[in-house]
């Protein structure tokens, strides 16, 4: 009898943390990205782009360069300047987007660094995980120890950052996740062969490289393509009904919509594919990791979708 593997990919950013609320500082990864791109591109070009809109560092440098705004560059030099305390900038050639993706990187990520631990309003610490996701990641490591038959492979596909991500997680006394893809991953030279559009939700780019890596781990060597691993296998989670539930449904699988404030369906574009909704995590640890049920259906191997009806009833 065969292991069987399901994958539990999830979302990060208000899937996982609520990265999206301020802390007492007033700083939140929007607020960030605000910070970081008037302070290099010149000011209130964030607000001129229309803001963050869940695109990639790179998504949004390409739209600020393309903003028709002469000073951009300018700008970007000046801040280089002022950060070295010398005139060095002028000497630099912004010769590709890749540098100046990589400027913005580097100060939305200092500034976000400082402010993990520091207390949000109600004196908790920034950033909360979301509301059950901490017992669902001690829950999902239980289930393993529990079975041998069938393992939970819990992957997060991102456009925030790793160092970011394991820090949370150190916070929250969790176990660091050992299988990321995140925009570090997809700036990275192992990604150049990719377009743009191949880097990033809800192409399922991202998720192949994951797979990709989790083949590596397990020592498997295998010429097919690296996604063919999944098989219908386990179900993608994120708080992003148009890219995170697109995604989901480039994979195939089931879409677990994280929508703690009960958004109503009804008034956004209903799309094919089964979604389950999720309000708090608590309800995936009840109905599908201390489910005997839920366990004796995936020792069988059948696709998750096949389950997810009998498990999670709408
Ligand atoms: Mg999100």
């Amino acid at each position: 009898m065969s292991t069987y593997h399901y994958f539990i990919l999830l979302d990060y950013d208000e899937t996982i943390a609520n990265t999206f609320r301020q802390n007492r500082n007033g700083i939140d990864v929007t607020q960030a990205y605000q910070i970081a791109c008037d302070q290099i591109f010149g000011c209130r070009i964030f607000e001129q782009v229309g803001g963050l809109k869940n695109r990639t560092p790179g998504e949004l440098v390409a739209t600020i360069l393309s903003a028709e705004n002469e000073h951009v560059l300018t700008n970007a030099h000046n801040y280089l300047d002022k950060k070295n305390g010398e005139n060095l900038g002028e000497h630099i050639q912004f010769v590709q987007d890749a540098d100046l993706i990589e400027l913005l990187v580097s100060a939305k990520l200092e500034l976000l660094m400082a402010q993990i631990g520091t207390p949000c309003h109600d004196d908790s610490l920034w950033p909360n995980p979301c509301p059950g996701f901490v017992d669902l990641w001690k829950a999902m490591a239980t289930f393993n120890e529990r079975h041998s038959k069938v393992k939970l492979v819990p992957e997060i596909v991102s456009s925030g950052h790793d160092l970011f991500i394991k820090k949370c997680f150190k916070l929250w006394g969790l176990s660091e996740p050992t299988l990321m893809v995140t925009d570090d991953t997809m700036r990275s030279i192992a990604c150049n062969h990719l377009l743009a559009e191949e880097r990033r939700k809800p192409h399922i780019g991202p998720v192949r490289i994951l797979c990709a890596q989790w083949l590596e781990q397990q020592g498997i060597v295998n010429s097919d393509d690296p996604i063919s691993c999944i098989q219908g296998r386990g179900f993608y989670g994120g708080d992003c009904l148009r890219m995170d539930g697109q995604l989901a449904m480039n994979l195939k699988l089931p879409f677990f919509w994280f929508n703690p404030e009960g958004k109503n369906l009804e008034s956004i574009n209903k799309q094919n594919g089964r979604i389950v909704h999720v309000r708090n995590w608590q309800k995936v640890v009840n109905l599908l990791l201390v489910s005997e049920k839920a366990a004796d259906m995936m020792m069988t191997g059948i696709p998750f979708s096949e389950m997810v009806d009998n498990l999670f009833p709408s």
